[in-house]
This record gives C-alpha cells, structure tokens and sequence, in this order.
C-alpha cells in the first residue's frame, strides 16, 4: 500500500473517530446558527464538557486545517484560503488531505500518514470512546439515598450492567491514583454479597444491593 492510499484509509477512520469524540459533548461545540465554532476556554476551572473529548477535538480541528494548508503550500505553493471552524470544514479538509496527499513527494504523505495515526491514537485513548455500555444512575429504594461514590461522597456514581462495572460521573472526581474512578462489581467471597472493587484497590460493600436484583 502506498503511503497516499495508507492516508486515504487513516482520513475514513479519523472522520468516525471524529463524529463519535462529537457524541461525547454534552453541548454543542458548534452554533447551528452561525456554524462557527465556540472557542471556550478550557485552562482554569473545569470545562463545562467532556474533560478529554473537548481539548482532543479542538487539537485535531486545528490540525487539520494546518496539514491541509502545508499539503496546499507544497502542491500549489500557496496555504490557501483558511476554513471556517465547523465540523464539515474538517471533514471537507480531510478529503483534501487525502487528495493533496497524491501530490507530494513520499516522504511528505509518509509524514502525513504519520500525523493522522498519531490524531487517530490520541483520539482512541479518550475515555468512552466507542463504548456501547449505557451508564444509569444508580436507584435506591424509596426514602433511601443511592451509594456515595467513595471519593468525593457525591451520589454520581453509575452502572454500567453489561461489563459489569460502575463508575463516577463527577469530572472533578478521582481515585487514589488520581484517575477517573472506576470500580468491578465482584462478589464478597465470605458472605456473597456484591462488593465494588476500584481500580485502586478500594473495596466497598453494603452499596450494591440493587446492583444484584436489578
Ligand atoms: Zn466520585
């Protein structure tokens, strides 16, 4: 396979990966009414989206546009008019990409086949990505209060009952290692019971009791 049909393959799967990086946005980061993109700010506080989706996205955009302006630079020798912010100027600049690309010397569609996989890499790594798993609130019987995660004590935690785990939707949360927590639900060998496992070694008993009959 030459290196333009290697970027051709590498620009479909980044396109997926792209629309499925969207999906994780709890809000849209483009306006439909002006189909610019919004630029918040995601030093400081805490963004009000998906803490890894949103910097991911907004780097591989970005990238995007440059890769294309330097192919453009070394096929036609000038950058060509910058694209607008949308999604859609993205997608249009990755089939630019994969066209330009048949028009450099190798070693630039070797260094653009280079950039794509590491934009798919970063893009694979990010939490939930291309999971299936729905993420439910836990329910506690009437009058009681659900499990606390037992990190930050909020009530955020969520099951996910087909791989049989659970996790903490607070984005400010972390285990004892200083990742997101996520726990196996395991069975108490003394007892029985189910018990959650984190990932740090945590265990917690006596909170799973719907996780059982559910
Ligand atoms: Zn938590």
């Amino acid at each position: 396979m030459s290196f333009a049909e290697e970027v051709l393959t590498l620009v479909a799967e980044l396109k997926r990966l792209l629309d499925q990086l969207h999906a994780l946005l709890p809000e849209p980061v483009v306006d439909p009414t002006t189909g610019t993109m919004s630029h918040r700010k995601v030093t400081g506080s805490p963004a009000p989206w998906h803490a890894e989706a949103g910097p991911t996205l907004m780097d591989i955009h970005e990238g995007v546009r440059r890769l294309e302006a330097s192919l453009r630079q070394e096929v036609v020798g000038h950058l060509g008019a910058r694209r607008g912010g949308s999604d859609g100027n993205t997608a249009a600049a990755l089939t630019s990409i994969a066209r330009l690309v048949h028009a450099v010397p190798e070693e630039a569609a070797r260094r653009t086949a280079r950039i794509l996989s590491g934009w798919i890499r970063r893009a694979a790594e990010v939490r939930d990505i291309g999971e299936a798993e729905r993420w439910e609130p836990l329910r506690a019987p009437a009058g009681q209060l659900p499990p606390a995660c037992p990190y930050y004590k909020t009530f955020s935690l969520r099951v996910g009952r087909r791989e049989g785990r659970v996790r903490c939707a607070n984005r400010r949360c972390v285990d004892g290692d200083g990742r997101p927590p996520v726990a196996t639900i395991d069975k108490n060998r003394l007892n029985g019971d189910a018990m959650l496992v984190w990932a740090d070694g945590v265990t917690s008993s006596g909170v799973v009791y719907e996780l059982i009959s559910a």
